[in-house]
């Protein structure tokens, strides 16, 4: 534990919440303004649609005053009916909550098993869905980026397998930990309900979230008769922004209109490069770290390695937590730790957001120097790994 309390800027390589630009912090720093008023009406608008072009939809948009689990609470209550059955593709700790969530809400909820450091087969989902010929599943609803174990399922393969099966079940896919840092396609991925929220690649405090629904997610929506009342899409729409219920985080608004302002400024698809690089580098040093029998990558699958979060496995009989201890009380950098079962067993680097080289490095080297300092046993010279990809 610290004696005092540690200087400079904190290093914050946490999956979520994220960095916050400085533009944005300084777009939030403003007194209250009327909702209604025309001048924020305008903000409102612009953020928006700027939602709506990140989410690369033309579809529906509905916002809540909530963090994450409100849009995934959003999603299940708009869409379905009591008993109903959704198949849930299994990442780990976060389709874990969503399915959780759905038989809380009296759902049926079936899952396609897999191997949580591969992820699941597709040929089993083909299989399942090929099998459903009563058309069962309602929904099949898929976590794009497993922010618990760095593993990102293939979206468009997916969707692939449902059409290849001609099952209509509508898909649902979170977006909470992909959306403004891997390559998300609402509408050419055919998705019915997205669920995002504010805190992770879009660079904003938690407590805002939404889903982007199509026009079958609407149809839908029309006969589901699970109770909803605060996230009603119905009740929303009939609102002067079409979306939101009570007053609105204004404050918020002024910040996503400024993240969205960067994200286009640099570029979507140089944002998306941007985040592979990084992730890249860090696999980098920790496919050195493993040597030595040291911490390895959680995930085991390549084609599914996450760009946004890297889980890192911690040899056995060592503390994931003494690593995470050390950093932050040592070298005031912030890492993410084991959810669930996977408490104590994993940390996680969080390379997603506003993060450039440097910052990722300073995370890089913190983690080695505490592996040194907790004498876990590793592989030599990783971030000299990450170094080399990085000026290559
Ligand atoms: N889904 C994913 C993939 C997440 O990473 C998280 C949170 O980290 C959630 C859902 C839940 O969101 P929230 O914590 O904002 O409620």
């Amino acid at each position: 534990m610290p004696t005092s309390k540690p200087r400079g800027r904190q290093f914050f390589a946490n999956p979520g919440p994220t960095n916050i630009p400085d533009s944005v912090l300084r777009a939030m720093d403003r007194p209250s303004v009327d909702f209604m008023d025309p001048d924020f009406v305008e903000v409102y608008d612009e953020a928006f649609a700027g939602v709506k072009r990140v989410l690369r939809t033309t579809q529906h948009l509905f916002m809540y005053n909530a963090s994450g689990h409100g849009a995934w609470e959003a999603s299940l209550t708009n869409l379905l009916s009591p008993g109903e059955t959704i198949l849930v593709l299994e990442t780990g700790f976060f389709s874990d909550q969503w399915a959780e969530m759905g038989i809380g809400h009296g759902l049926t909820v079936r899952t396609l098993e897999a191997d949580r450091r591969m992820g699941i087969d597709l040929a089993a989902l083909r299989t399942a869905l090929a099998a459903d010929t009563a058309g069962e599943i309602k929904a099949v609803c898929a976590v794009h980026n497993e922010t618990a174990t760095g593993l990102m399922l293939p979206v468009d393969q997916i969707r692939a397998v449902i059409d290849a099966t001609g099952h209509p079940a509508l898909f649902l896919v979170d977006t909470i930990s992909s959306l403004g840092s891997l390559d998300f396609r609402m509408d050419e991925w055919k998705i019915d309900c997205v669920v995002g929220g504010s805190q992770k690649g879009l660079m904003l405090p938690t407590g805002m979230s939404f889903t982007g629904v199509s026009d079958k997610g609407m149809a839908a929506h029309a006969n589901a008769r699970l109770k909803r009342h605060y996230f009603d899409w119905t009740m929303m729409a009939k609102r002067p922004q079409k979306s939101f219920i009570g007053t609105l985080p204004v404050n918020i608004f002024y910040g996503l209109r400024e993240s969205i302002r960067l994200l286009e400024d640099e570029g979507l698809d140089n944002v998306i490069a941007r985040h592979s690089r990084l992730a890249e580098a860090t696999r980098r040093a920790v496919k050195v770290w493993a040597g030595n029998n040291g911490p390895q990558l959680y995930c085991l699958n390549p084609t599914r390695y996450s760009d946004s979060v890297t889980t890192i496995l911690m040899p056995e009989g060592h503390d994931a937590e003494a690593i995470r201890k050390t950093a932050r009380y040592r070298f005031n950098v912030s890492l993410g730790g084991g959810l669930g079962a996977l408490g104590g067993k994993v940390f996680r680097i969080g390379h997603l957001g506003d993060l450039n080289e440097p910052m990722l490095l300073g995370a890089l080297t913190s983690v080695e120097m505490a592996l040194r300092i907790n004498n876990v046993p590793h592989g030599k010279g990783g971030v000299d790994a990450a170094m080399d990809y990085l000026a290559s």
